[in-house]
């Protein structure tokens, strides 16, 4: 977790029952000088012309931080991949079709997340300058964070996993994958350590068996 983050820290709280979600979400901060204009939650602030102009680019422009709230998605029944029976690839072989939906547990923890941001802005002595949106305006798009994990998830049993503890496809005895499609939900944490934390055990054991012939 990089430096300009808050880590997630309700958890003996959340252990004790007394949060509406399950799960964490860390803050990511932002924070620096930039060119006063369109796109800046400050635009407008400013007043005037010239000096005074400069005297309010100068203090609202170098004085705004933003807390990005990044939380752990929980998997549902209502998001998973499928053949898609109608479209083919060039190949002729049936594309993927995806269907997606966030539940209760990500909107509510969007909330707490909006609302202690919004908080520990306050207590700074800052004023909040963007608008409070509901849950469900302010969660970005399903697809549109760039840590896109899961799918093949591993589990202990064919019948709730696409893959065992060591990433070998249960259908498929010689298949392993070793990719963040293992994962059985998307933390909130940076995904690469882990992927190759998982592909290193994965190498092991498919070494192992491959040494005692059974591959
Ligand atoms: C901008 C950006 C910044 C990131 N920063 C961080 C970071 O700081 N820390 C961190 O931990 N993670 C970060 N991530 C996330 C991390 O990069 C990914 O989670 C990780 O790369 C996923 O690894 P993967 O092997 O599962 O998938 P990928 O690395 O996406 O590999 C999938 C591969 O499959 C190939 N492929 C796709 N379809 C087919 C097909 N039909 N046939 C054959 N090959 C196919 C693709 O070409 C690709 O090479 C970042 C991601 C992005 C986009």
């Amino acid at each position: 977790m990089s430096p300009t983050s808050i880590s997630w820290w309700l958890y003996k709280e959340q252990a004790a029952g007394k949060l509406d979600f399950p799960r964490g979400y860390h803050y990511e901060i932002g924070g620096r000088f930039r060119a006063p204009g369109a796109g800046s939650p400050a635009a407008g602030l400013e007043d005037g012309y010239g000096a005074s102009l400069k005297e309010d680019a100068r203090r609202y422009y170098g004085a705004q931080i933003s807390l990005t709230v990044r939380g752990e998605m929980i998997p549902n029944a209502d998001s998973y991949c499928e053949l898609d029976p109608a479209v083919k690839d060039r190949f002729g072989l049936p594309v993927l079709r995806f269907h997606w939906k966030f539940s209760d547990h990500e909107y509510r923890q969007i909330a707490h997340g909006i609302k202690t941001a919004r908080a520990i802005i306050e207590k700074l002595g800052g004023k909040v300058l963007t608008p409070e949106l509901p849950p469900q305006k302010a969660i970005a798009v399903g697809g549109w964070i760039i840590h896109e994990v899961g799918t093949t998830r591993m589990g202990d049993k064919p019948d709730n996993s696409v893959t065992d503890s060591y990433g070998r496809a249960w259908d498929v005895d010689n298949l392993v994958i070793a990719d963040g499609g293992v994962f059985t939900s998307n933390a909130h944490k940076n995904p690469t350590l882990t992927i190759m934390a998982l592909a290193w055990r994965s190498a092991d054991q498919l070494a192992e068996r491959m040494r005692k012939g059974e591959i």
